[in-house]
């Protein structure tokens, strides 16, 4: 049986980081994951807010990570090569509830330490964000929030571990915790394995997952959250990622414009419906009333996707109650859970692991640095972001980074043989490495490209093939009288 210092449980967002972060001690790392890949669960679907702290309450280790994630975040994105913009966010208010709202968040965020928050009249609000329905009250004005590209902050998470000498078990859920020697049995699907100590990051399920060892402390409740995506172009529609704080209870819109170029709305708040991933026609309603209400001139016929994402509702069964705070038990001797993190997550994935890292590593008996640990992934090659010159270079060198596979993206078939290399075995995995897929087409005119490169660099036939994941397939097999 293999033998390691610590397995973390779960590739998401958290996951990821937590072994990367471990891996700054000199400690025998394996991440066991139950899908194919990495960044399938939670973290698949998301705002991509990076955010300032503001929103939290004082005190709260969620509010002081997030503040220290916050101001961290370019050297983190510089360090793993991920593209992130720091957009800045108004918060806007349409009448004297939401005005207040604001009022307590401005006062809250300094005290949270928060800087360059400042609130503005409705007009300056207006003035600066255009498309925003007139009458607005008054704007929090965050200078500090950001837009991530929360899939590629997974993947050079995941990638930078692996350089960093993180073993991958993928295909690997785990069925059972079982104490041994002074540490932990994993048992998994795909084989067991040792482990002095284990933290476990299994998003959704990381409730069930620590009550393999231990009784019930926290348990998850599912809440779905849907999102419309508009077209590029569309982004140009607000220059802030926009937070609406509507007049009455409930949810306002959230508008942000990502990276590169398109808009997202959502998310909603649909209540605990089942960890399934599909919309609902209540919740896309929803953004659109809303969008209609606090951006009237946003033309949603440049809607080329909606989505939905997961959230994990932590509640203590000891006291009855929802949490609010970051949760991270300790429920036995070198066992750890983080449950329920919900927003932000995204946000303070890495901060997260830099927390809990050093005390594992401490418990181990291993606190000093190790000096081979390399905090930098070098970033995948984007021709679409380089001069003439570069680009003519790089064909020069490799002829598969001059021949478009995507269109709507500009994204070449060297992008997509990298993607490959560099772990993506899904037509999922590709899209979310490279972006194939996600323009306008929706992948009508690249999606047998990629399947025809993945069938052959990955030696299987096209009609063994997943989108994303067990039961996913996209082919049944040949048509009828083709053998
Ligand atoms: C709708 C929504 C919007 C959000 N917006 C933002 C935002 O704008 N900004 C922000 O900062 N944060 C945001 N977040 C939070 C952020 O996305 C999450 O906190 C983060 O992605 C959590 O990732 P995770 O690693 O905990 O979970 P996951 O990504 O779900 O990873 C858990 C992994 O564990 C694996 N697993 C499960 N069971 C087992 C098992 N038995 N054995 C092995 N593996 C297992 C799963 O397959 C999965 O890959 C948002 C979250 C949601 C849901």
């Amino acid at each position: 049986m293999e033998r390691y210092d610590v397995a973390v449980l779960g590739g998401g967002l958290l996951g990821c980081f937590m072994a990367r972060e471990l891996r700054r001690y000199p400690l025998k790392v394996v991440l066991a994951e139950a899908r194919e890949d990495v960044c399938t669960g939670i973290s698949r679907a998301n705002t991509a807010i990076v955010y300032t702290g503001c929103d939290t309450r004082p005190g709260t280790l969620k509010t002081r990570l997030c503040v220290e994630a916050n101001r961290g975040f370019d050297t983190l994105c510089r360090e793993l090569g991920v593209p992130f913009s720091r957009r800045g966010s108004l918060m806007v208010s349409y009448g004297p509830r939401a005005d207040r709202v604001l009022q307590n968040k401005l006062l809250q965020g300094m005290e949270n330490g928060v800087e360059g928050l400042r609130l503005l009249s409705g007009r300056e609000a207006e003035e600066q964000e255009r498309g925003l329905a007139p009458g607005v009250s008054s704007a929090l004005y965050a200078p500090g929030t950001g837009v991530a590209d929360p899939w590629g902050l997974c993947y050079a998470a995941w990638e930078n571990a692996l350089a960093n000498g993180v073993a991958p078990w993928l295909g690997a859920p785990v069925t059972d915790l079982l104490p041994e020697h002074g540490g932990w049995r994993v048992v998994t699907l795909r084989g067991e394995l040792w482990a002095a100590a284990v933290v476990n990051c299994c998003g959704l399920h990381a409730d069930q997952v620590q009550e393999l060892a231990a009784p019930p402390s926290v348990r998850i409740s599912p809440e779905k959250a849907d999102y419309l995506m508009l077209d590029e172009g569309a982004g140009n529609y607000v220059g802030h990622v926009i937070f609406h704080e509507p007049e009455e209870k409930g949810k306002g819109l959230t508008l942000v414009p990502t990276l590169e170029g398109k808009l997202l709305l959502g998310p909603t708040e649909e209540g605990a419906a089942g960890p399934a991933s599909a919309t609902t026609t209540a919740g896309l309603g929803r953004l659109r009333q809303l969008a209609a209400q606090v951006a009237p001139q946003l033309d949603l016929n440049l809607t080329i996707r909606s989505f939905a994402g997961v959230r994990p509702r932590p509640y203590s069964v000891v006291s009855a109650r929802s949490i609010h705070d970051f949760t991270i038990t300790n429920p036995a001797r070198g066992l750890w859970s983080l449950i329920g993190i919900k927003t932000p997550g995204l946000t303070c994935a890495q901060a997260l692991g830099a927390w809990l890292a050093p005390q594992v590593a401490e418990t181990l008996g291993r606190r000093e640095p190790d000096p081979t640990f390399r905090p930098e992934r070098k970033a995948p090659v984007r021709p679409r972001t380089m001069s003439r010159e570069e680009r003519a270079a790089l064909v020069a060198r490799d002829p598969a980074y001059g021949r478009i596979l995507c269109r709507c993206g500009g994204i070449t078939e060297g992008e997509v043989r990298d993607a490959i290399r560099r772990g993506a075995v899904t037509l999922d995995g590709v899209k979310r490495r490279v972006g194939t897929g996600l323009g306008r087409c929706q992948g009508s005119f690249c999606t047998d490209r990629v399947m025809e490169l993945l069938s052959r660099m990955l030696g299987a036939p096209p009609e063994d093939l997943w989108k994303d994941g067990p039961g996913s397939r996209l082919l049944t097999g040949g048509r009828y009288g083709e053998g």
